[in-house]
């Protein structure tokens, strides 16, 4: 067990065995980021519990805010709190970062020096890693409705698919088709059954793609999204559910009309802006048409 600032002890899942040490050091918060749940020597603590794997496909990105709390709440005076994993290297050791960024304004880079000064043996394994520069470029909040954080759960989604027998149901946007909605829809242009809705739009940075698409003009940043994507990149919707389970790729088509829309690829599809997108589910954006608003409470 190490402290790394007044009141934060980072450890592994060893500590918790000794009670006159945990004592000593005043702990009062323990905040256990493992596979399971350790058994505590002693009812005195105030504890949370985060299941997590230290491996590529776990999600500690959405548990960094609650994360953040807890710690802080721990570190309020005369309380003191631990974090640990199982070894006290890789999990403990993403969530203390986190916690260093968001508290003190400071860059993944400078979070891991100071850890890394107390703490030597810290090792955060690549997809935490990731997950922390992810944060940081968020400004240390996570939402998990924005389009970023959707397609971080998608592409982390990849890594597993081959071991999944079914797609989380979280992943998937409600079908527009089936309920009433006031936002900006799509239908499809063929038969008009609305396929989506504006906020499962994951927009992604233009890509410069001079190389590879060289008579296309790079639009500047915000303005000119659309003028150069000939697509709608988005998250999967409730209709898609059968076409993507168990193939890596395929076409998406219209679930009324059966006209084809565009297609998917969990490995990812290059944009015609020159981005690559992983993974992709694009649809064309000349087989819809969007539906600027919807509020007939009678429609049905
Ligand atoms: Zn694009
Ligand atoms: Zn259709």
């Amino acid at each position: 067990m190490i402290l790394v600032e007044s009141g934060l002890y980072i450890g592994a899942a060893s500590d918790l065995k000794d009670l006159t040490k945990l004592s000593s050091q005043g702990i009062t918060h323990v905040l256990t980021v493992d596979s399971e749940q350790v058994a505590l020597p002693s009812s005195q603590f105030i504890t949370k519990y985060v299941r997590a794997l230290d491996d590529s496909t776990t999600d500690l990105l959405s548990k960094f805010d609650e994360c953040v709390q807890f710690i802080d709440v721990g570190k309020e005076p005369s309380c003191s709190v631990l974090v640990h994993c199982h070894a006290g290297q890789s999990r403990s050791a993403a969530v203390v970062t986190a916690y260093l960024m968001k508290t003190h304004k400071i860059t993944l880079e400078q979070a891991q020096s100071k850890l890394i000064q107390v703490k030597p043996d810290v090792k955060i394994n690549e997809n935490f890693l990731d997950q922390l520069t992810l944060f940081e470029s968020f400004g240390y909040v996570v939402d998990i409705s924005s389009p970023q954080y959707k397609q971080f759960r998608l592409k982390n989604l990849t890594e597993r698919y081959s071991d999944l027998k079914d797609l989380p149901k979280e992943v998937f946007a409600a079908d527009p088709g089936q309920s009433q909605n006031t936002e900006i829809s799509y239908r499809c242009r063929k038969c008009r059954r609305t396929l989506f809705c504006g906020s499962s739009i994951l927009s992604h940075e233009v890509g410069n793609g001079p190389n590879a698409f060289p008579h296309k003009k790079t639009a500047g940043p915000g303005s000119g999204h659309h003028a150069s994507c000939t697509s709608y990149f988005i998250e999967p919707v409730r209709w898609m559910e059968d076409a993507l389970l168990g193939v890596m790729d395929g076409q998406l088509l219209c679930p009324k009309c059966t006209s084809k829309l565009g297609s998917f690829n969990w490995y990812g599809e290059q944009c015609s802006c020159g981005r690559w997108v992983t993974p992709a589910f694009q649809i064309h954006k000349n087989r819809v048409d969007e539906i600027k608003h919807i509020n007939i409470p009678a429609l049905k």
